[in-house]
């Protein structure tokens, strides 16, 4: 129950109302328990008119009250039911939203491994757990007091009116719940691993869709479905394991609760041949002894699900508790316009890896210079660029910004001042125009056309039929390659940053596409600081320094005429593969 009470936590302003909600359903539980009652109060008088100890008018008056008294009962509870459910529903909507909120909010700051370490799937399968748990709580809140009144009720009564059945249902009451928290208690591993298995095929889900056109062009399908079906027939194992173990314990308990109702009422009928109850006590003694037996159950039932929704919660809160591994320092200042920008001994091994992925660079970029970043595949250079943006922490040395360490500084200030054009271009599934506009907040139209128009967009987005308003599709899938890179060119441009991160794509473009997107990135080079990946090395002739990565070190380092004078270099070995 830990996990669901830190759940709980994360919406300290709903605590009140819940317990509200919890306390007004008492009213509910003590409507339920009066109902014998009068049942009782009716079958007496009449059994009292026909055995003639009172007369006609009598019996009349005194029946003609009970059933006024039914009739205000059930009028009040069925009201006050209606009230409560819409209190209980207007409550569960406002607690879901905060929750997915605020759990959005947690994810939206989780550091950059994680998301690299998880699938998707897996992630939005727990995000989706914000649901199980709320409501499971409003379930919770809405009857179950109600209920336990009720059972004690009941039990207080048939203790003084039948003593031997009151006591039966005493102790069914422990025995229906421990009996309930064992079977919880030995499934909650087959639970945990349940919901694994749940996380994982959405992951797989997930996977296959994003992955679609690799998946088609490899004639994969068999193989995804194979993996698919895996996992489900797994899942299908540890459901079957978990609920047999859970139906055997509810037979029992069944079993037993039914022996105890046989023999209570055996017990009542013949106190009652022996003339020791009234009629109307025998149907209050049967009428009870139903309630307790049928409150039980959804008691024990909410026992059960408690751990179902345990389960979930606890990979919810594992969600929300994955450790930042890149945070801010209390004293985390705001960082000027970027001009400089060094690593210095600079050492990196990603988290679990062994082998380092950086070992001890230095460089530096410095005002207005572009340092291309070059080098055998694996050889560390995006790895550079995600240090230089701070989704990772170094190991060793440091990176300065103007001088100053990049841990000084606010890690949101920092990547305002960034402007990333990556490899793999995401865009939103939402329009040209507030994909562009994304990389700034408050952007006008006038200035998302003006980007794009530097960034030689403007063209094919005003050819579209819907302009600016056009849907990319997920991903950007309606979009070609060039164009893509041209409107994350704009996107950057709109952003106006004082550091440029560019990581060229490899894919080839045509020669037109290929000088608009030239012409776009001159555009945004021009006079700010950029780290540049390039893959073609024709595009980083001009660069100002060139980097030559070789394993995680710098091989070679230089502008493009120096290293190509280095005959046996690796630059110049590059650099013959691609133009020959
Ligand atoms: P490419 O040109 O193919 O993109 P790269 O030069 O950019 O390669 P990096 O991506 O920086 O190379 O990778 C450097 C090393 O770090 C490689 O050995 C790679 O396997 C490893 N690596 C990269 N990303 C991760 C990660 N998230 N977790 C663990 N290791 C990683």
């Amino acid at each position: 129950m830990t996990n669901i009470w830190k759940i709980i936590q994360l919406i300290p302003e709903y605590r009140g109302r819940i317990i509200g909600l919890i306390l007004s359903s008492a009213v509910l539980g003590l409507g339920a328990t009066a109902t014998p009652y009068v049942f009782r109060s009716i079958v007496n008088t009449i059994t009292d008119l026909f055995g003639q100890r009172v007369d006609y008018a009598a019996a009349l008056i005194a029946v003609g009250w009970a059933v006024g008294a039914f009739a205000v009962i059930r009028l009040f509870t069925t009201l006050f039911g209606y009230w409560q459910d819409h209190q209980s529903d207007q409550l569960w909507l406002h607690s879901i939203s905060t929750l997915r909120r605020r759990v959005f909010e947690t994810m939206t700051g989780l550091s950059l491994d994680y998301y690299e370490r998880n699938r998707v799937g897996d992630i939005t399968d727990r995000f989706g757990n914000c649901i199980t748990v709320t409501q499971w709580l409003f379930q919770l809140s809405e009857g179950t007091l109600a209920s336990i009144l009720q059972l004690v009720f009941g039990i207080i009564v048939l203790l003084i009116k039948a003593p031997a059945v009151g006591l039966v249902m005493l102790l069914l009451v422990p025995y229906n719940l421990i009996s309930s928290y064992l079977a919880v208690k030995k499934t909650k591993p087959l639970r945990r691993r349940w919901n694994g298995l749940v996380g994982k095929m959405s992951g797989l889900l997930s996977e296959m869709v994003s992955q679609i056109a690799t998946v088609r062009s490899f004639a994969g399908e068999r193989i995804v479905q194979r993996r698919y079906d895996a996992v489900q027939d797994e899942w299908w194992d540890v459901r079957r394991t978990e609920t047999g173990i859970e139906q055997r314990s509810a037979v029992v308990v069944n079993l037993i609760n039914s022996l105890a109702v046989i023999g209570s009422i055996g017990w009542v009928a013949w106190g009652a041949l022996h003339q020791s109850y009234t009629v109307g006590d025998i149907l209050l003694v049967f009428a009870l002894t139903q309630a307790v037996i049928t409150t039980i159950v959804p008691i024990t039932r909410l026992v059960n699900t408690a751990g179902d929704v345990d389960s979930a919660s606890e990979r919810l809160v594992e969600l929300i508790e994955v450790p930042t591994t890149v945070t801010d320092r209390a004293d985390a200042t705001e960082v000027e316009p970027i001009r400089r920008i060094e690593f210095r001994n600079v050492g990196f091994t990603y988290p679990g890896q062994t082998r380092p992925a950086l070992r001890n660079l230095s460089f530096t970029a410095g005002e207005g210079q572009t340092v291309a970043l070059v080098g055998p595949s694996g050889s560390g250079k995006s790895t550079i660029i995600k240090l230089a943006m701070r989704f990772y922490d170094v190991s060793e040395g440091e990176i300065l910004i103007n001088g100053r360490d990049i841990r000084s500084y606010t890690q949101n200030s920092l990547r305002t001042r960034i402007g990333a054009v990556l490899q793999d271009i995401a865009l939103f599934n939402d329009s040209i125009g507030d994909n562009i506009s994304f990389a700034r907040v408050g952007a006008q139209r006038d200035d998302v056309i003006a980007a794009s128009k530097a960034a030689h967009a403007d063209n094919f987005i005003s050819r579209l039929p819907e302009g600016y308003d056009t849907m990319v599709g997920e991903r950007g899938v309606r979009l070609s390659g060039g164009e893509k890179q041209r409107i994350a060119i704009a996107r950057a441009i709109l952003r106006d940053p004082s550091l440029i991160i560019l990581d060229e794509a490899t894919s080839a473009l045509d020669t037109e596409s290929e000088k608009l997107v030239q012409d776009g990135l001159k555009t945004l080079l021009r006079g700010r600081t950029a780290l540049v990946i390039a893959h073609r090395l024709s595009t980083i002739a001009s660069a100002d320094k060139i980097i030559v990565m070789k394993d995680g070190q710098i091989a070679e380092e230089g502008d493009h005429a120096s290293l190509l004078d280095q005959q046996h270099g690796l630059y110049s070995r590059l650099h013959g593969l691609q133009t020959a």
